[in-house]
């Protein structure tokens, strides 16, 4: 009860051990100064913590201005005369941290100025990441690091015979957790994965890489007597081709090819058979032919030599048979048909092949090939030529066929035992044709081709080229010609119409989006900063309270400024209302005053039940408070982390639907927030919630740096659109990207957004397309609504307006809530790539065109058969016409999004 209390209790000096984030565990009683007989008084309800660094105990002389202050603790809960009576004991915890730490250990120290408290006890600790061995990598204890949101990244060792696959590392978060884990050791070859350890592959056992994942029996014809084998040997006769992957058994030659079977025609031999009976455990079995040509007296063979052809090839047959043509009439050969594989060459000594001997027919000769002109005169023609390539016998005579050019049907024929005839008596300037034939006892050979003398005056010794043939050729050009006049035509056409069909689309793009126009009959927003003087605004937009109608209760929180109370309001002729007082401590400067009644001025200008009310401020006595309304349930993050998977789905979007609604009031105002997270909103005890803070969007504004520090947690990266971090482009649609965020705070109970990934990463992420996944059973449409919301293109961002009249549908229509987010397609602790239109995310054409803002045309899609999204992905422009769907925007509207699903079906989702 006494004025002007300072009473200090200090520790003994404190080892950190090497921490440089310590945490202190409070545990404390404290007297309701409202319960003291003789009222306040200088009763207190707080205390102070401090501490002082210094590497050893030298510290017994600190004076109190060298202690640093850690902060100013309240309690939840006072006692008061009753409890003393009851013997009941409120004992509050309270936990401060404090880092980064420089010197080896430190003072704490309490100050108490006025407080009724019995401090019970102070538990002082580190958090540490203790040892672990994950992917085969040992990570040691570590030390968490020194600031709250801190990732430290350690390397791990590879545990004794693995190997690194991808260094190993591990995050260790300011919680002691181990978080991330990336990278992995992999047991060598020779060793398996058992219990976080590599254990030895027994004898008969082997692995070969690292990759594999265990070891393996020795496959079949092979062994090992060794531990550790990274492969088996193979037995006796066995063998492996050296492409062989060693998880392959090992094999050997085939057997000999079976049932052979022969068909001679003339000088052509045709050979079949069936495969081997045993392949030696191969699929890769073909076949050899060799020849061998036999004397049927003496029994001698030799080998066939160059001129026998083979089809289609004497070599690596796959096929079970051959045709060799060309060979000689009426000769002995002999084909040995061999069955070879991969491993063949190694045991050359167990070929096996299966022989068939056949005899050639007599065979007539082939047809004369090389003619040449001799002498020509007026009326007489000279011709020479060569025996034919295969006279299979002794040539008697060739027949000599001749005929005035198209006049086939009355030829001459004449018969020579040389190979030069002369025909005379032809018809002066006439064109001819010849044909000539050899005759052995097999009898006659085919005629040659044509041969063809243009005109008799004409006359050369050269060698002439068959009619036939030269008619072909000149046939070809033409077809060249033509074909290429069609390619180009084709290309004409298709040039064409592609593009006619480019300047369509890229018509269609150039054609200006649709403007939408809103009237508004709403205030427009002052910014306070406008005004010269800062209490001339705040006395424009909130009413001066006296200091006599507030009773303060007791401490709910601390502000930026100083203590938040809550308490009650008695204006004259008006309800006592429960209010809650923010004050302002005492020594502000100036520019502290200011920025505190700024929150009143911005405030004091919206009239909103989404948006947290201001009863007034007191500023004509001392404390400075700002009043406003009483929200029993705090702010609304800790207040969903403390009820996890405690509301319907209903009860959330409510309270989605009702921050969007507040938000909507301050865009149509013309307010840009900059802040909105969830622990700037604050809920009552009907859950209504209401957006507060309205603060520190100056700080933001006017220190660019702060934007980029990862130290203080006052600069919402996680909750910041990219333009905004980027290039401080604050808009309603950078609030509307945060109030995505918001929507994946409410729909995880408080999770925080990106977890523990550093601000630098997620910004890095953001920009790299990455979104955030979809929380836990959360409905398909809410989470599309929140990637909608993070779209990249700020001007593609649904607004405000939109985002209340999409939830108040979804609210009146619960069952469109039922289809949640694929489990499969959520991805715990990653983030997917974002695309605009999550396919995976939709089960019905209707909510399809309801997200893409279609909705109106699902009945006639329903009407037409496209009632499935399989369905759907065929439709084309055309069908769309046909649906009559028939402004352009919608049209590409619906396009755009079909595509947008195909490709995102391509590519899959893709973890970070
Ligand atoms: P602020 O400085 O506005 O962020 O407030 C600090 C803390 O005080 C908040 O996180 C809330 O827990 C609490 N608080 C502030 N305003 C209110 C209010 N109107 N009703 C209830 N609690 C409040």
């Amino acid at each position: 009860m006494e004025q002007n209390q300072n009473n200090w209790l200090l520790t003994s000096w404190i080892s950190n051990e090497g921490a440089s984030r310590i945490f202190i565990e409070l545990k404390f009683t404290l007297r309701d100064c409202n319960s003291l007989p003789g009222g306040l008084g200088t009763c207190k309800e707080t205390f102070n913590m401090y501490y002082f660094e210094s590497d050893d105990e030298d510290g017994r002389n600190i004076k109190e201005n060298q202690y640093i202050k850690i902060d100013t603790i309240a309690a939840d809960e006072s006692f008061t005369e009753l409890d003393l009576g009851d013997r009941v004991m409120k004992l509050n915890t309270e936990v401060r941290d404090v880092g980064p730490l420089t010197k080896k250990g430190f003072y704490l120290a309490f100050q108490d100025v006025g407080a009724c408290i019995a401090l019970v006890s102070v538990r002082v600790y580190y958090k540490k990441c203790p040892s672990v061995i994950r992917n085969l990598a040992r990570f040691p204890d570590t030390i968490t690091g020194a600031d709250s949101s801190q990732l430290l990244e350690v390397s791990g060792v590879c545990v004794n015979h693995s190997v690194t696959d991808e260094a190993p590392k591990m995050h260790c978060s300011a919680e002691g957790e181990w978080l991330v884990p990336i990278g992995k050791c992999l047991c060598k070859a020779g060793y398996e994965e058992k219990n976080n350890t590599c254990q030895v592959c027994r004898p008969g056992f082997f692995k070969a890489s690292p990759h594999s994942p265990s070891c393996s029996k020795c496959p079949p014809h092979s062994y090992t007597l060794d531990e550790a084998s990274t492969s088996c040997l193979c037995e006796e006769h066995y063998f492996r081709k050296e492409s062989d992957p060693p998880t392959m058994a090992c094999t050997r030659p085939p057997s000999a090819p079976r049932s052979a079977i022969s068909n001679v025609n003339e000088t052509s031999v045709f050979l079949e058979w069936i495969p081997p009976a045993d392949t030696g455990g191969r699929k890769d079995v073909s076949y050899y032919i060799a020849c061998k040509k036999c004397n049927s007296h003496s029994g001698l063979c030799e080998a066939c030599g160059g001129h026998v052809r083979y089809l289609p090839q004497q070599t690596g047959l796959k096929n079970t048979s051959v045709m060799m043509v060309d060979l000689l009439a009426h000769t002995n050969y002999t084909f040995e048909i061999e069955a070879v594989n991969g491993v063949s060459d190694q045991n050359p000594g167990a070929r096996q092949f299966v022989s068939v001997n056949v005899t050639t027919n007599q065979a007539a000769p082939s047809p004369v090939s090389s003619v040449k002109k001799g002498k020509i005169t007026k009326n007489s023609i000279s011709l020479s030529w060569q025996e034919p390539d295969r006279p299979n016998g002794i040539i008697l005579e060739y027949e000599i066929k001749y005929f005035e050019k198209d006049q086939e049907m009355s030829y001459t024929i004449i018969k020579s035992k040389e190979t030069t005839i002369t025909a005379d008596g032809l018809k002066p300037g006439s064109a001819y044709v010849f044909q000539i034939r050899a005759r052995t006892a097999a009898g006659y050979g085919g005629f040659s081709r044509r041969f063809d003398v243009p005109c008799l005056e004409n006359s050369s010794g050269q060698e002439w080229e068959p009619v036939a043939a030269s008619s072909d050729q000149s046939q070809i050009p033409i077809i060249v010609v033509s074909v290429t006049v069609g390619v180009i035509l084709l290309a004409v056409v298709i040039g064409f119409l592609l593009s006619g069909r480019r300047c369509g689309y890229s018509k269609a793009k150039q054609d200006p989006e649709e403007e939408k126009m809103h009237f508004h009959n709403v205030r427009t927003y002052i910014d306070p900063h406008t005004y010269e003087d800062p209490n001339q605004a705040v006395h424009e937009f909130a009413k001066e309270i006296e200091a006599s109608c507030i009773t303060i209760e007791r401490v709910i929180g601390a502000g930026e400024f100083g203590e938040v109370c809550s308490g009650r309001l008695k204006l004259q002729g008006k309800r006592e209302l429960p209010v809650a007082i923010k004050t302002l401590k005492v020594g502000y400067t100036e520019k502290q005053r200011r920025d505190f009644l700024g929150e009143a001025s911005i405030m004091g200008q919206f009239d909103h039940p989404n948006i947290i009310h201001l009863e007034g401020v007191v500023t004509k006595s001392k404390p400075v408070m700002i009043v406003t309304e009483y929200m029993e349930n705090g702010s609304l993050d800790t207040f969903l982390k403390k009820n996890d998977g405690q509301f319907t789905v209903i009860q959330l979007v409510g309270m989605l639907r009702g921050i969007a609604s507040g938000m909507k009031y301050l865009s149509d105002m013309g307010y840009v927030h900059r802040d909105l997270a969830a622990r700037n909103i604050l809920i009552n005890s009907n859950l209504v919630c209401k957006v507060s803070d309205f603060g520190l969007s100056r700080v933001l504004e006017d220190d660019p740096e702060a934007a980029y520090t990862t130290r203080g947690g006052k600069i919402p990266i996680r909750w910041t659109a990219p333009e905004a971090i980027a290039f401080r482009k604050f808009t309603s649609a950078s609030d509307v990207w945060s109030y995505g965020i918001v929507m994946w705070e409410v729909m995880s109970y408080g999770e925080r957004p990106y977890w523990e990934m550093t601000n630098q990463d997620v910004i890095k992420a953001v920009e790299e397309g990455y979104r955030l996944p979809s929380p836990m059973d959360c409905p398909a449409a809410l989470y599309q609504l929140m990637l909608d919301c993070w779209q990249k293109d700020r001007n593609s961002r649904p607004k405000f307006d939109e985002i209340v009249s999409m939830l108040d549908k979804l609210i009146r229509n619960p069952s469109s809530l039922k289809t949640l987010v694929n489990a499969s397609s959520r991805v715990s602790n990653l983030l997917v790539e974002h695309s605009p239109v999550g396919s995976g995310a939709y089960r019905s054409v209707g909510e399809w065109l309801e997200a893409i803002k279609m909705g109106r045309y699902t009945e006639i899609f329903m009407e037409n058969g496209y009632s499935s999204m399989d369905a759907v992905a065929q439709v084309t422009l055309e069908d769309l016409r046909r649906l009559g769907v028939t402004l352009v925007g919608h049209q590409k509207k619906i396009m755009n999004s079909l595509q947008e699903m195909k490709v995102q079906l391509v590519n899959g989702m893709v973890p970070l």
